[in-house]
């Protein structure tokens, strides 16, 4: 081992003795070598695969939700539509993709948790990447030229610090060398936690609550955005953001959706 290397093992030894770090997901003490996660957590973490797959459950429950939205969006279009289908560049059908599956009994909420509520920055940027580098290999997502998370009400952002949607867009954004926007898409007003409402309730409650902004000259560039959350639930934040964004798109701009998380049997 280089000097160099033996002092930042060292350093790195040292501080493990002061502030010991652990698994974000089972809580074991962390190896030297290991980050966020430990290996076995790791080898362990229930990935969805859905990033391989244009239809999965995850697109299917997002399409049901948006089918409306799409409907009226083609119908206005049709010559466009036409002119899309006929060269094979586009289908009604919006893809969908999460990196792992969540439930509420399984020890990998802690992830979500930590992110949201305990200030875990650093939590979200390691699955961020982890997404990121799933969608950089998947021919669904990695034409993608636009990244944009789900906005936070400002207030909540200033009680937070953060938004943790932000966190995980900014590292699949450099994950497939594209841009990152938080400006076309915003929040409205505020609204209650979702955590707790049932579904009509969660479709009510977000409903209206963002608006979309199409501010730049160079938003005319755009063809495939992904929209980023934490977690997709019933769908109902990333519909009412779909349908501001539908908005001030025409039918020819892909809008995806991506999270870290994906809730089945809802
Ligand atoms: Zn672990």
């Amino acid at each position: 081992m280089k000097l160099r290397q033996r002092i930042i093992h060292g350093l790195k030894a040292a501080a493990d003795l002061i502030l010991p770090r652990a698994c974000v997901v089972c809580g074991e003490r962390l190896l030297l070598n290991e980050r966020i996660i430990c290996l076995h957590c790791q080898a362990d973490l229930p990935l969805t695969h859905f990033w391989e797959q244009k239809h999965n459950p995850m697109s299917d429950r997002f399409n049901a939700v948006i089918q409306h939205v799409l409907e009226k969006a083609w119908n206005g279009m049709e010559w466009q539509i036409n002119g899309l289908l006929s060269n094979g560049t586009r289908e009604k059908y919006a893809y969908a993709t999460a990196l792992f599956f969540y439930s509420h009994e399984a020890p990998y909420r802690h992830i979500l948790y930590n992110l949201k509520y305990e200030g875990r920055i650093d939590v979200g940027r390691h699955f961020g990447r982890m997404l990121g580098a799933k969608l950089a290999t998947s021919s669904t997502f990695k034409d993608a030229d636009c990244v944009m998370p789900v906005p936070l009400h400002w207030a909540r952002k200033w009680k937070r610090g953060y938004n943790q949607a932000e966190i995980i867009a900014k590292e699949v954004a450099a994950a497939l060398g594209t841009r990152l926007d938080c400006g076309i898409l915003h929040r409205r007003r505020r609204t209650r936690t979702q955590t707790r409402l049932d579904i009509k309730g969660k479709a009510t409650n977000v409903e209206d609550a963002f608006e979309a902004y199409l501010p730049r000259l160079d938003s005319n560039d755009i063809k495939h955005i992904i929209l980023i959350d934490d977690v997709f639930t019933t769908g109902s934040t990333l519909h009412a953001c779909f349908t501001a964004l539908r908005s001030v798109f025409p039918p020819s701009v892909r809008i995806s959706v991506a999270t870290l998380a994906f809730v089945g049997g809802v």
